[in-house]
């Protein structure tokens, strides 16, 4: 068990979990899997590229007439018996499902994968209330009992090895018999289906994620592969849904063209196995379903973004195509990130979320080779969105002053193009005279580099000097 990170020390976990041989391993594992899965999906659909279009536009077009759709949305929940509540903050989001646990006098509260539940730290608040918070999505499940955040928004424990959940499954589960074979996924899935049905049938309230909202029809819409988001709504008496108010959308219609691109992009399905459509309380023809139904709005920050340079971000559909393809992500995991929203989109939405202070290393915790935005099913342009952000770091003064100093002696020579090239020839001809045998095995201010690799001594001519003898050929 870990205790939880710190965006603010992101480098000195990204340190850490390169160390850890164990995540390494369960990296490794998992790497290309996504990658190659999503590329066969979208090999199959001659579309796609035009359904990201559509897909980009729906996100677009709903935040600029946010205000309207979830007044509709609003309107038809109410209409179909359910409940609104708009939380501004956390802390009011938790609130709000408090007192609904509490007047329906909640033990136990099973609960669907949620991201919007992490951001807000609902399991403490259910704890310190004294609801037993039960996750039912067997990744939530497995980080739950490690007392983790999710390492990846649609896989939270893929930076475990199935050694390592079989060894907590046997200390948490106290009736496993010991002989009990646990080495293969799928035993350990029906030692987790054992438990969690319990759970289910024992569980006042229901919570649930959304991947969408239909303002239209007033439904939410989640999409599962172990169908616990069902058994979580449909079996309690009372189901919450936690939502992000971008998570709106105008038509059903619209909501199907998103799916078209958020399994493909997610897992390389085509279709995830489950897509679950609830509208309001059961009616009284209804064979199951729960008595009251209530929809929590968190805004946390999105209202702000949304006026912002940063409000493409809220377009994310939360498929985690951006982190499966990012070196970054894929070096150290997402723990080191030390927010529940890891990755690119992380980096973008953790410093818009929560503030730049506490997260100015997640900007530049990315190469900018540009792979999130070529896989970005809504065509967020999230490298330019880093970059931003790392302008507002350096001019709000925050990072190290060296960082600050170089930069600004960088920017002072690359407005003077003249001196830009004396400096680069001057730099290399030193550079070449120092470099003994071709490599140097240390340099000032690169030891980060050079820790653990040599660094080319420069050969030829700098690259403005080749790049005009280039242009003067023939
Ligand atoms: S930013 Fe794009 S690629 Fe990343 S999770 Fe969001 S929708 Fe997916």
């Amino acid at each position: 068990m870990s205790a939880p990170l710190s965006a603010a020390e992101f480098t000195a976990n990204a340190h850490r979990a390169l160390g850890d041989t164990q995540l390494q391993h369960a990296l490794h594992n998992s790497r290309d899997g996504f990658i190659l899965k999503r590329a066969k999906a979208i090999a199959r659909l001659p579309e796609f590229e035009a359904l990201r279009d559509a897909a980009r536009d729906i996100k677009a077009h709903t935040l600029e007439y946010l205000d309207l759709y979830l007044e509709a949305y609003e309107a038809k929940v109410l209409a179909s018996g359910g409940i609104v509540h708009y939380a501004a903050t956390s802390e009011t989001a938790n609130s709000i499902v408090l007192d609904i646990c509490q007047r329906h006098g909640a033990k136990s509260v099973a609960k669907g994968k949620s991201m919007i539940g992490e951001e807000m730290g609902l399991n403490a608040a259910l704890e310190a209330a004294s609801i037993e918070p039960v996750e039912t999505d067997l990744g939530e499940y497995i980080i739950q009992l490690r007392h983790e955040m999710p390492s990846h928004i649609i896989a939270p424990a893929v930076h475990l090895t199935k050694e390592q959940v079989a060894a907590d499954f046997r200390r948490v589960h106290i009736d496993l018999p010991h002989d009990r074979d646990l080495t293969e996924p799928s035993s350990l899935l029906t030692e987790a289906r054992k438990i969690l049905r319990e759970k289910f049938l024992a569980a006042d309230v229901g919570i649930t994620g959304a991947n969408f909202l239909i303002a239209e029809t007033g439904t939410s819409i989640i999409v599962t592969n172990e169908g616990n988001g069902d058994l979580s709504q449909s079996l309690p008496k009372v189901h919450i849904v936690l939502a992000s108010i971008e998570k709106l959308v105008p038509t059903l219609e619209d909501a199907g063209e998103l799916l078209r691109v958020l399994a493909r992009s997610a897992t390389g399905q085509d279709m995830s196995v489950y897509t679950t459509l609830s509208t309001g309380p059961r009616r009284p023809a209804d064979p199951d379903g729960p008595q009251a139904y209530h929809v929590i709005l968190l805004d946390n920050g999105r209202t702000k973004m949304l006026g912002s340079d940063f409000a493409e971000m809220l377009r994310c559909i939360r498929c985690g195509a951006c982190m499966n393809h990012c070196p970054v992500y894929q070096s150290i995991g997402g723990h080191a990130y030390g927010s529940v929203y890891p990755g690119p989109m992380g980096s973008v939405l953790t410093p818009g979320l929560f503030g730049l202070d506490h997260s100015s290393d997640l900007p530049n915790a990315s190469t900018l080779c540009g792979a999130c935005e070529s896989v970005c099913p809504v065509r967020i342009p999230l490298p330019k969105l880093l970059r931003d952000w790392r302008t507002r770091a350096f001019n709000r003064h925050i990072g190290p002053e060296s960082q600050r100093i170089g930069l600004a002696f960088w920017g002072f020579l690359a407005k003077r193009p003249a001196l830009y090239g004396f400096a680069a020839r001057m730099g290399m001809w030193a550079l070449a005279l120092l470099g003994h045998a071709g490599k140097f095995r240390a340099l000032p201010f690169a030891d980060g580099w050079t820790a653990s690799r040599d660094f080319p001594a420069p050969q030829g001519g700098t690259f403005q000097a080749q790049f005009s003898a280039l242009r003067k050929r023939p």
